[in-house]
């Protein structure tokens, strides 16, 4: 594709975790003369995307299938919950940090039965305690957890839980936003009844488009439960797709664009290769953080490979707003952490970048640090 104008977009690297860099293809692939989302030509384009989408966690289009929604990605784990609860069972969420926490919120605002099962944020949860409260609640119909905590970095035993929510009847939502097409997933083997991503995270599209991918005769079974939400149900977006083709209401427009060129960047990369790069760039972040002394906060070997929790240095002069500014003017972006009882902030190897802009960045990274006479190597008391 040929592109106008391209030298004119600064690139900026986001190392926060979402939205991510993305090319310039990408970003050009929105501006489309203008259509009408009810147009067929649209709707054909939204079956290829659905169908992708599927495929990216490897599933029979046949038993597996993707209900897009209009939002950020916090609207998946509303619906899958909303949605997927029969009436008199109870929702079970694996809870280890604040993804999760954000799905025990959705349960509270909808007044449903649950069980919020707490770990600490630092560690895996414990599959016996796991196994207990599905032995001693038999009415748990669904049990949520998040792949990759986006929190801390640490990565959850989602086959392992997946196998007993099964072992005990229950359907297993998993909340994959950041980790779908970057660290492999296999639905199937990987024991998930519906998983979730959007747009602007591991696919590097845009804001707005996000999606549950998931087995399609659960959808179908969910006609009968109550409906909770209006705009949010999975069963009524799904059903309408299937007999229009259309989505019920106004679809992201351009973000579809953008998506189904990412998607096509996607297959060009490889799923292997697109990963190698990911585990590069994750790579060079601990490198970077190693060599100016900083310490991570989740074990190197548990973490899922994607985002870096580092600790504030106890150092008088560290000030993280200053150091984010001095970086974010050139062109890099760090995000605050988001642990309760600790100072983190998290360096992700989400977008579209490789190892040299991890190089680049921690060049800034290290001239901000001298700039505020922050001592390098880090210390810690
Ligand atoms: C980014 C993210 C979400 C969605 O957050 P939004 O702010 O709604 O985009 C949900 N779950 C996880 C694990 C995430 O990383």
């Amino acid at each position: 594709m040929e592109i106008k104008n391209q030298k004119k977009i600064k690139r900026n690297i986001l190392l926060n975790p979402g939205p991510s860099t993305t090319t310039n293809t990408v970003k050009f692939a929105q501006v489309v003369p203008d259509i009408c989302p009810r147009e067929e030509e649209f709707g054909k384009l939204m079956k290829g995307l659905r169908e992708d989408l599927v495929k990216i966690v490897h599933g029979d289009t046949e038993k597996y299938t993707s209900v897009l929604f209009c939002g950020s990605g916090t609207i998946n784990i509303d619906v899958c919950i909303n949605s997927l609860l029969p009436a008199e069972k109870k929702v079970l969420v694996v809870n280890n940090g604040a993804y999760s926490a954000r799905a025990v919120e959705v349960c509270r605002y909808y007044g449903l039965p649950h069980i919020d099962l707490r770990f600490p944020v630092d560690k895996r949860p414990d599959l016996e305690k796991v196994e207990e409260t599905l032995k001693t609640n038999p009415d748990i119909a669904l049990v949520h957890t998040t792949h990759n905590e986006t929190g801390t970095g640490i990565l959850n035993p989602i086959r392992e839980l997946g196998a007993l929510a099964h072992k005990y009847g229950a359907v297993f939502t998993v909340d994959t936003t950041s980790t779908y097409a970057m660290r492999p997933i296999d639905i199937e083997k990987d024991n998930i009844d519906f998983c979730m991503a959007s747009a602007q995270k591991g696919l590097t599209a845009f804001t707005g488009l996000s999606f549950v991918v998931g087995n399609r005769s659960i959808i179908e079974k969910s006609a009968d439960y109550p409906k909770r939400s209006y705009y949010c149900n999975l069963f009524m977006q799904y059903d309408f797709f299937e007999r229009t083709g259309e989505m019920h209401f106004t679809p992201p427009v351009q973000t579809i664009y953008a998506t189904i060129q990412a998607l096509s960047e996607y297959w060009a990369e490889g799923e292997e290769a697109k990963w190698a790069r990911h585990t590069r760039v994750f790579n060079a972040i601990h490198d970077g953080l190693d060599e100016l002394g900083f310490k991570d906060v989740i074990k190197r070997e548990e973490q899922a490979g994607l985002v870096v929790s580092a600790l504030y240095p106890d150092d008088p002069n560290w000030d993280f707003n200053k150091v984010h500014d001095y970086c974010y003017e050139r062109g890099f972006t760090i995000y605050p952490g988001k642990i309760s009882n600790a100072n983190t902030f998290r360096l992700c190897a989400l977008g579209a970048i490789d190892r040299q802009d991890i190089k680049d960045f921690f060049k800034v990274f290290k001239e901000a640090l001298e700039f505020y006479g922050v001592n390098i190597p880090i210390r810690y008391n």
